[in-house]
């Protein structure tokens, strides 16, 4: 009783959002006459891309932060996983696990803009591995679901993980290629009504804890970029190992799995849309991830930079405060302004993608100045911390050890620059390299 009326305080200010999901039961909340009057006109506080929606979205997002996640976050980095099947039920029965997904699967219908929004709220999470893993859920491992998926699979797959009854993971990388995706070598064979797969999957985020695996697996002969398929891999199915629960640097409260596949056999409608169309269903899914990615790096960067302009106020170094010295204010000053320009350069390009053009090189320019850009501010910002920024009771550390990850997954920066130069039309050409 206690926890229906929060989830309703929650979803409340959500109601003006919520017109649609009236056709799939969901109580609809009375929109505020301050909030009517408001809507749809951008917010004057210089943001191109959010209304007055977005921040009452993102608002709801920031008292369920507050009240169910920040309080538990330092028990999770310690025991080495967050409760990933409690956490989503309670943010899928807010409703922020399918804010783009269509309505008649429980999603909230609202455009890209608006996942952008909650990925940028989500860096109000004290560490970096629960936000990673609810990005897996919501923008890495159902985009290709949703949009290609047959309406069997959505009502399988993608409803229960919407409303948060099941955790998603999504299996690309393996031991023998992480960056060069092409070359992955997990087979589904074809067997009658079924497929049957062999192979393994590498650094699984939520892998231990997953109800369901979007994986990406070889299903023919031919070229590397069209012999491909996605699938709905249910993580019961015989045959898959979980081999262990990786021990990482960071994103400690995540899971991160090594999985073996043995003579997997899953139904042969379990495939995402065409047979051998995975690998571009997997690079237009990629492009959602690195947009994600960079927007919820970026409160993290500007608490960051916040707290250490505080602390180097209060302590006190050679007679005055450390925030005195030229060499920091302007540091600070000149990482702020790095991450302004990062957040303009994402809402551009998130601008662009939700108005349908084709942002691969912007998606790719954001992720990696975004991996850049926080090595930098976490790196600078510890130093300003000293000897406290050594230690494991400030979050700079947690953050200078989580935000390593995002210069090598989802693509490392050499990967990036890669895309960006083959847009740019500079990148040689690979000699004898199959098409
Ligand atoms: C914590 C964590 C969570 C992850 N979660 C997932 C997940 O949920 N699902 C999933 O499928 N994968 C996941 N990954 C995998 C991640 O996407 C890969 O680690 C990443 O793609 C890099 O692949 P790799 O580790 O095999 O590095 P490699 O491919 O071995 O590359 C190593 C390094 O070589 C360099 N390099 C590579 N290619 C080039 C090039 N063309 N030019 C120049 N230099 C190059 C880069 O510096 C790169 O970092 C995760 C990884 C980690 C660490």
């Amino acid at each position: 009783m206690y926890r229906a009326a929060r989830l309703r305080s929650w979803r409340e200010p959500l109601g003006f959002l919520l017109k649609a999901t009236d056709k799939i039961g969901v109580k609809c909340y009375k929109t505020s006459s301050a909030l009517n009057s408001s809507a749809g006109e951008h917010v004057a506080n210089g943001d191109i891309l959010y209304k007055q929606e977005h921040l009452q979205l993102r608002q709801s997002l920031r008292k369920i932060i507050d009240q169910e996640i920040n309080p538990y976050v330092d028990d999770w980095e310690a025991r080495g996983q967050f409760p990933a099947h409690k956490v989503f039920k309670t943010l899928g029965s807010a409703g922020f696990l399918g804010v783009n997904k269509p309505t008649e699967y429980g999603g909230l219908g609202l455009d890209f803009s608006y996942s952008v929004a909650v990925a940028e709220e989500l860096g109000h999470i004290n560490c970096g591995g629960v936000p990673m893993a609810i990005g897996v859920q919501t923008d890495m491992a159902t985009p290709a679901l949703a949009t290609f998926g047959s309406d069997k699979m959505k009502r399988t797959f993608l409803v229960p993980t919407i409303a948060g009854d099941m955790v998603a993971c999504l299996g690309v990388s393996e031991v023998g290629s992480g960056s060069d995706v092409a070359n992955i070598q997990t087979k589904a064979v074809r067997k009658g009504d079924d497929y049957v797969i062999n192979g393994g999957k590498m650094w699984i985020t939520s892998g231990c804890q997953a109800n369901w695996m979007c994986l990406l697996a070889n299903t023919s002969d031919r070229s590397p970029h069209q012999n491909k398929s996605l699938f709905c891999l249910p993580m019961d199915a015989k045959g898959i190992t979980i081999a262990k629960k990786i021990d990482k640097m960071g994103m400690r409260s995540s899971d991160t799995a090594q999985i073996f596949f043995e003579d997997v056999k899953i139904p042969a409608d379990h495939i995402i849309g065409e047979e051998g169309a995975g690998f571009t269903y997997q690079m237009i899914q990629f492009q959602l991830e690195r947009l994600w990615g960079t927007a919820a790096a970026l409160l993290p960067m500007d608490k960051l930079i916040a707290e250490t302009s505080e602390y180097t106020r209060q302590r006190k170094a050679f007679g005055q405060p450390i925030l005195n010295n030229q060499v920091v204010h302007f540091t600070l000053a000149e990482l702020q302004t790095e991450v302004e320009a990062l957040r303009s350069m994402l809402y551009r390009a998130v601008g662009l993608y939700i108005e349908g053009n084709d942002v691969t090189k912007m998606a790719s320019m954001c992720k990696l100045k975004a991996g850049r850009l926080s090595r930098q501010v976490t790196d600078s910002c510890l130093q300003f911390w000293g000897g406290m920024g050594f230690t494991n009771e400030v979050l700079v550390s947690r953050f200078y050890r989580d935000f390593r990850l995002l210069s090598i997954g989802a693509g490392a920066d050499e990967v990036m620059l890669s895309i960006i130069c083959k847009y740019m039309n500079i990148l040689p050409q690979a000699s004898g390299k199959k098409k």
